[in-house]
C-alpha cells in the first residue's frame, strides 16, 4: 500500500509498504480522509520522530476486514479512529482516560502506524461509528472539534462571555461550540484576517486583530467593564497567558488548550488573588466528546468542512507541507486517500 513515511533528513516521503493485517486482536480500516493537525506539524519538527513513523490521527474510513473480532461493527462500517486506555488505572478511573499511562495506545503519533496510508490496523476499541448524515470529510475533523469540547470542559464554565484566543482549527472549533452551547458574546482574537472571516463564520460575535487593536480596551467595551468569564487560549502564543489574566472576569476562568514549548512570565500574579480566576489547561478528547460532535454535525449544527483550506491527496502530502504547511498558509489540510462517503 502506499504511505507517508517520515525519514530523518527528508521529512515526509511516498513510499510503497506492507499493507497491515487485521492479525489476532485488531482490525483493518481502509482510510477515507486524514486531517493534518496542528500537532503533525510540531512532531514532524520536533526531531523526536524515529524513521519509518506513519503519522495521521484525524482518520475516516470504513471497516475492511475485521479479524477475529466477531461482535464488532460489520465490514463496510463507517467509523472514525481514537486512542484506547486501560479502564484501570488512576487516571482511567478519575474518568481522563486521556492521561491514561498503563495501556494507552494511540495510532499516528509515533505509536502505532497512522491514517497518512491507505490501511491501518487498529484495536477494536479505538473504533467510534459515524452517525448517518455525516460525510468523510466532516467526520475526519471531528477529533478537532473534540479537543475544542473537551477544553471548555476543563474550564468548567456554564455560560456567559467569551474570548478564543487564535483562530487555528481548534479555535475556530470552540468558537462554534461556544455557540451551540448557548455562551455569549463570543470574541475571537487572531491577527490572520482569513482566519477571522471565518471565526465569524462559525458564529464569533466580535472579532479583533491583536496587533491592531486595543484587547483591553475592547474587552472592557464588549463585556461591560467586566472582563471576559471565559478565556481559551488556542493560539500557543506563550504571552497570551499573562494578557489572559489581564482580560478574564472576577470568578472567571482561563483554559490552556494549546501546547506551548515556550514559558510566559507572569508580571502581575496579584490577579490570581484578586480575581480568584481558574487556571487550567486542557489535553486530547473523550471517546463521549468525539460522539458528541459527530451527532452535532448528524443535526447539521457544525459543518467543518468550512475550515479545509487544501484538500489533497497523499501524492501531493509531501509538497504541500513544505509550501502550505510549514509556513503556515494552509487553515486545514485534508488529505484524500481512499473513496469518500
Ligand atoms: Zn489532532
Ligand atoms: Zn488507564
Amino acid at each position: 500500500m502506499k504511505a507517508a513515511v517520515f525519514l530523518k533528513g527528508k521529512g515526509l516521503v511516498i513510499e510503497e509498504v506492507p499493507t497491515p493485517e487485521a492479525g489476532e486482536d485488531g482490525v483493518l480500516v481502509k482510510v477515507a480522509d486524514t486531517g493534518f493537525c496542528g500537532s503533525d506539524h510540531s512532531l514532524l519538527e520536533s526531531g523526536l520522530l524515529s524513521d519509518g513513523v506513519i503519522l495521521g490521527h484525524e482518520v475516516s474510513g470504513v471497516v475492511w476486514d475485521r479479524g477475529k473480532q466477531e461482535n464488532l461493527l460489520p465490514d463496510g462500517s463507517r467509523i472514525i479512529i481514537r486512542p484506547t486506555f486501560c479502564g484501570q488505572c488512576r487516571e482511567c478511573r478519575m474518568g481522563k482516560p486521556y492521561l491514561c499511562q498503563v495501556k494507552r495506545r494511540t495510532i499516528g503519533i509515533g505509536d502505532l502506524p497512522g491514517g497518512f496510508a491507505e490501511y491501518l490496523r487498529v484495536y477494536p476499541r479505538m473504533l467510534i461509528p459515524i452517525p448517518d448524515g455525516v460525510d468523510s470529510r466532516n467526520a475526519a475533523l471531528a477529533e478537532t472539534f473534540a479537543s475544542a469540547l473537551h477544553g471548555i470542559k476543563c474550564a468548567k464554565s456554564e455560560g456567559g462571555s467569551v474570548l478564543v484566543m487564535g483562530g487555528g482549527p481548534i479555535g475556530l472549533a470552540s468558537v462554534r461550540i461556544f455557540k451551540i452551547l448557548g455562551f455569549g458574546p463570543v470574541a475571537l482574537s487572531e491577527p490572520i484576517e482569513k482566519k477571522r472571516d471565518l471565526g465569524k463564520r462559525f458564529g464569533a460575535d466580535f472579532v479583533l486583530d491583536p496587533f491592531k487593536e486595543n484587547m483591553i480596551q475592547q474587552t472592557q467595551e464588549w463585556t461591560h467593564g467586566v472582563g471576559f468569564e471565559t478565556i481559551l487560549e488556542c493560539s500557543g502564543v506563550p504571552d497570551n497567558v499573562p494578557l489572559a489574566f489581564n482580560l478574564t472576569a472576577r470568578g472567571g476562568s482561563v483554559c490552556i488548550v494549546s501546547i506551548m514549548f515556550k514559558g510566559f512570565s507572569v508580571n502581575q500574579p496579584m490577579f490570581l488573588n484578586f480575581k480568584e480566576f481558574a487556571l487550567t489547561g486542557s489535553y486530547s478528547n473523550t471517546h463521549e466528546e468525539n460522539i458528541r460532535c459527530l451527532a452535532w454535525m448528524a443535526e447539521g449544527k457544525i459543518d467543518a468542512r468550512k475550515m479545509i483550506t487544501d484538500l489533497v491527496s497523499l501524492d501531493q502530502l509531501p509538497q504541500v507541507y513544505q509550501e502550505r504547511i510549514h509556513p503556515g498558509k494552509a487553515i486545514k489540510v485534508i488529505v484524500k486517500i481512499g473513496e469518500e462517503f
